[in-house]
């Protein structure tokens, strides 16, 4: 990570201050060559003026005797015909005639004129610019790029210096940005996060962490407490069971009492199967977090079959079943629905009075499928809706056990629900009854 930030910073440093001064040295040769250009047009005015007052003889004298030789200007002059009568870089007589040239042409027109062109000798750009004298000649005055360039590039070193100096600067400022950002992450205490001073950009994700933590510390602490409660509730028909087997072995059984504690040892056995099946249900629902194999099932018949189960229980109370149902199809896995309206079904039977009443609906309603089971038993008290939810709470612990509860069943129904995104919900009132509301979502398929 520090390599990375380094090297971008870095990168992106160097490429800002290439791109900075490749910019400034267009735009610098550019301004120069403007201003060459002018200071070329004003010269060549001002010498024409003032050359035009003398002899040709007399000018040539003087062009000699001033710009022989320098090399900063070339200096020509040209006679009406296109021949060369000076010109300081090399021998006039022999040059070629300049009447080609585009801006000698223009000047006898128009009585200035100007061109731009690669130089045949140094390969540059050069800018020539003539004028016409009233004598009839026209007087020439070039600038060779080489100067230009030279003086352009006297920027260079200055260029080069700062360069460096921002490199530098890049190198310390990344060094110390990096720094910045990683001194804190490393100092993070991972088991108190939330107590951690950061920078606001990383608190979003610190957070996040600190949730998980949470919400780690939170199940494990839950399947801590489900191992020591599924012992326990093991140890207690086992111990009932080996209990009566050794009375029953050692002879301490009277023989009339034999008949009496094999029902009692096939009754805590009953128990012990049916808790087993409920841990066995509620760890591979742990295992799954949603339904893959959904299929397209019929409410209305999965109820209809649990009510035929629970309904000799029922009987043998006085507890009277009214079904109310209307086509109703879902998405999901039908064991695991079956289980669910099961276990609803079962407990208004267990929590009922004797000789009470329970109503089942199923049908579709404006949010989904519903499913309701209302009892007229002994309900549920108010703060307590929401803990039964939990394994192995129950409300009345003696009560659950004498009618064989394993305080797993409603647990199984939660995690039902939450595979097959249904919500659940409790209406209840002490002495009167308890209603739990089913909604399903709609199978979509079947709508369309
Ligand atoms: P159990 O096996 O004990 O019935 P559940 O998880 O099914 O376990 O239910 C948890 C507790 O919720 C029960 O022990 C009981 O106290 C309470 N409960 C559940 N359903 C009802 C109901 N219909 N009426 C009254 N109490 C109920």
């Amino acid at each position: 990570m520090r390599k990375v930030i380094n090297n971008t910073l870095r990168i992106f440093t160097i490429s800002a201050v290439l791109v900075t001064t490749l910019l400034v040295f267009v735009a610098y040769y550019a301004q120069f060559s403007l201003k060459e250009h002018e200071d070329i047009r004003s010269r060549a005015d001002l010498m024409a003026s003032c050359l035009e007052k003398y002899s040709e003889d007399s000018v040539l004298g003087i062009l000699h005797n001033a710009y022989d030789g320098a090399a900063d200007l070339r200096v020509t002059l040209v006679d009406g015909g296109g021949s060369v009568l000076y010109d300081n870089t090399g021998d006039a007589p022999s040059m070629d005639n300049h009447m080609e040239r585009p801006e000698i042409v223009e000047a006898f027109e128009k009585g200035f004129g100007e061109g731009s062109r690669k130089s045949s000798t140094t390969g540059g750009r050069i800018y020539y610019y003539a004028v016409k004298m009233s004598d009839g000649n026209v007087l020439r005055l070039a600038q060779p790029t080489n100067v230009v360039r030279g003086m352009t590039m006297g920027i260079v070193p200055i260029v080069a210096a700062i360069l460096l100096a921002v490199i530098a600067a890049a190198f310390y400022i990344s060094k110390r940005l990096t720094r910045n950002i990683m001194e804190p992450i490393n100092s993070i205490d991972i088991n108190n996060i939330r107590e951690t001073k950061i920078y606001d950009e990383l608190k979003p994700f610190l957070e996040r962490i600190a949730n998980e933590n949470e919400e780690r510390a939170r199940t494990e602490k839950i399947r801590r407490e489900f191992t020591a409660n599924v012992s326990h509730e093991l140890k207690t028909p086992l111990t009932a069971i080996s209990g009566y087997a050794q009375m029953i072995n050692n002879g301490m059984a009277k023989s009339e009492d034999i008949s009496e504690f094999s029902k009692k040892i096939e009754k805590e056995s009953d128990r012990l199967l049916t808790l087993i099946d409920d841990i066995i249900n509620l760890s591979s629902l742990d295992e799954i977090g949603g339904i893959e194999d959904a299929e397209t099932v019929d409410l209305s018949r999965i109820t209809e079959d649990a009510i035929r189960v629970i309904e000799k229980a029922a009987r043998e109370r006085g507890i009277q079943i009214f079904y109310s149902k209307a086509p109703a199809l879902i998405k999901g896995n039908p064991t695991l629905i079956g289980e669910l309206v099961y276990n609803l079904l079962d407990n208004a039977v267990k929590y009922n009075k004797d000789g009470g009443k329970i109503t089942v609906f199923v049908g579709e309603t404006g949010n989904g499928v519903e499913f309701s089971v209302k009892d007229t038993g002994i309900g549920i008290p108010e703060d307590e809706t929401e803990r039964i939810f939990e394994r192995f709470y129950r409300v009345d612990k003696s009560h659950s056990k004498k009618v064989g509860g394993t305080g797993l069943g409603l647990s199984i129904v939660k995690h039902v629900c939450a595979c097959h995104n249904a919500e659940i919900r409790v209406k209840s009132k002490v002495g009167e009854g308890t209603t739990m509301y089913v909604t399903f979502p709609k199978d979509k398929k079947e709508e369309n």
